[in-house]
C-alpha cells in the first residue's frame, strides 16, 4: 500500500518537473538559497530572468548568484548561467584548490571583479558586446587564503610560489573555460584572470 502510494507520488511528481518544459528545476527554485544549477556543490539562488533596455544582446535566461563553488566563495557574488557557474566550480575544484595546497595554503575565497555586465568588450565603445553580457563570464583578481594572505594577478604573476600557482591556475582554466586571459594577453587583463564558457569547442587562451 506504502509502496503503490510513493509510487503515485514520485510519478505524480515527475509529471509536476516535466509540465515545466524546461531545465528550471536543475537551476534551482528562485529566491531560495541553496545547491543551484542541479549541482551540490555550487551554493547560491537561482533570480528572475534578466534583460537589459541598453542591448538586447544582453540577458541570462536562467540566471543563478553563485555564492560559493567546491568550498570556496566568491567575494562578489557575481550573476551568472548555469554554463559558466558549472566551469567556475570544475576549475576550482580541479585546478584551483590543488594549485593552492601546492604551496602549503588552503584557498578560502575568490575575488571576483565582475561577473554579469552588459557592456562591450574592454568597455571599449563600438566592440561587440561582452561575454558577461550574457552571464558566460567572470573575472578574478585575487584568491584569499585561509592565513588571511591573498595571491593577486596584478602582485604576483610571475612572481615566486604564488606567481607558480597563479600560472597553473590559468592553465588549467582553459578547458572548463574556453577563454581565457590575463596578464600579457592585452593592456586589459594585467591585473585579472577574465574566463569565459564562449569558443569551448576551440579555446583561445593566451
Ligand atoms: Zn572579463
Amino acid at each position: 500500500m506504502t509502496q503503490r502510494f510513493l509510487m503515485a507520488a514520485s510519478i505524480l511528481l515527475l509529471a509536476t518537473c516535466g509540465s515545466s518544459g524546461s531545465r528550471r528545476e536543475n537551476v534551482g527554485e528562485i529566491g531560495v538559497f541553496g545547491p543551484v544549477c542541479g549541482s551540490s556543490t555550487i551554493l547560491g539562488v537561482a533570480e528572475q530572468p534578466v534583460t537589459s533596455s541598453a542591448s538586447r544582446l544582453c540577458g541570462i535566461d536562467k540566471p543563478v548568484r553563485v555564492a560559493e563553488v567546491s568550498g570556496v566563495s566568491l567575494a562578489q557574488q557575481p550573476l551568472l548561467n548555469c554554463t559558466a557557474a558549472r566551469a567556475l566550480d570544475k576549475w576550482v575544484s580541479r585546478t584551483a584548490k590543488p594549485s593552492v595546497s601546492d604551496i602549503n595554503e588552503k584557498l578560502v575565497e575568490l575575488r571576483v571583479v565582475a561577473g554579469y555586465a552588459c557592456r562591450p568588450r574592454n568597455s571599449q565603445r563600438g566592440a561587440r558586446i561582452s561575454e558577461h553580457g550574457k552571464g558566460n563570464a567572470i573575472d578574478i583578481a585575487g584568491f584569499r587564503l585561509a592565513s588571511g594572505r591573498e595571491i593577486s594577478v596584478l602582485r604576483d604573476w610571475n612572481r615566486g610560489k604564488e606567481g607558480r600557482a597563479l600560472s597553473r591556475m590559468r592553465r588549467g582554466a582553459c578547458g572548463p573555460f574556453g577563454v581565457v586571459l590575463g596578464p600579457g594577453s592585452n593592456r586589459f587583463h594585467r591585473d585579472h584572470f577574465h574566463v569565459d564558457v564562449s569558443n569551448l569547442k576551440r579555446p583561445y587562451c593566451r
